[in-house]
């Protein structure tokens, strides 16, 4: 019989996800294949200098997660997110690293992109505009749009070496959280990999679920082995008063 995690009524619940839950929908995960993202060198395709030297790589490496981002389902694992949510309100905050749109489309409403999102583009010259829906596969740079300040645009992406969205409300939800699960991150990208000392400096109670043991395995109360869609459905039992 699996674990189950007990959530009472006073306790308000922070989740990080990584590439991992997204893998039973069929996106690969990077660190699961040598390092590689869907066969690149992230400084090829995720980094500042990336888009500086060889924006048409860029764009073609982003025009192939939209096409099959958008051929992706979300998977139970999603779904038992969006579910909790409707069950806890705002005593459920999402935080993923994921730039897929699969917890959206799940349903998932209290949720922070905090490395971008696919489906956007934005200024490349950082000119203010917010960022634009945006889920076109370009088939060459010179099709990529245009900014209205006349600026090529760029993903809505962060790249390795900037600064994660919205770190502060992501800090304040941490500080308040009393219970972390964090699901399918290897633990090797910061700020995120800190995110469960920081639950652990709050006080929280720490759950990771994954397949295999993170790099950051011992900072976690409890760790829950298994693929994500299988184990977290059956995984939490919401305590009523
Ligand atoms: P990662 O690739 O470094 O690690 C993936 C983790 O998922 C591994 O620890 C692996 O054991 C685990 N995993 C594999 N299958 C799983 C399953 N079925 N259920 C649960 N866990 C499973 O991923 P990361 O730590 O998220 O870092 C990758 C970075 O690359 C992120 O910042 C993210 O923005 C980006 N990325 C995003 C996507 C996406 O949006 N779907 C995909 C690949 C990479």
């Amino acid at each position: 019989m699996l674990m189950q995690i007990s959530i009472s009524p006073t306790d308000r619940l922070f989740v990080l996800t990584g590439a991992g839950i997204s893998a039973e929908s069929g996106l690969p995960t990077f660190r699961a294949s040598d390092g590689l993202w869907a066969g690149h060198r992230i400084e090829d395709v995720c980094t500042p200098e990336a888009l500086e030297e060889n924006p048409a790589l860029v764009w073609e490496f982003y025009s192939q997660r939209r096409e099959q981002g958008a051929k992706a389902e979300p998977n139970p694992a999603h779904r038992a997110l969006a579910d909790l949510e409707a069950k806890l309100g705002d005593r459920f905050f999402l935080c993923t690293q994921n730039v897929d749109d699969l917890h959206d489309r799940a349903g998932s409403r209290r949720l922070i992109h905090m490395h971008g999102e696919l489906a956007k583009s934005r200024c490349e010259d950082e000119c203010g505009r917010p960022p634009i829906e945006d889920r076109t596969v370009y088939a060459s740079l010179v099709e990529v749009g245009r900014c209205t300040c006349g600026a090529r645009l760029r993903p809505h992406i962060v790249f390795f070496g900037e600064t994660p969205l919205e770190m502060s409300r992501i800090q304040s939800k941490i500080d308040d959280c009393s219970l972390m699960v964090v699901i399918g991150t290897s633990g090797s990208v910061y700020p995120a990999a800190n995110f469960v000392n920081w639950a652990r400096h709050a006080g929280a109670r720490t759950v990771y679920v994954g397949p295999e043991r993170p790099l950051n395995a011992s900072a976690f109360t409890h760790i829950v082995e298994g693929k994500a869609g299988e184990v977290l459905p059956g995984l939490f039992e919401v305590l009523s008063i």
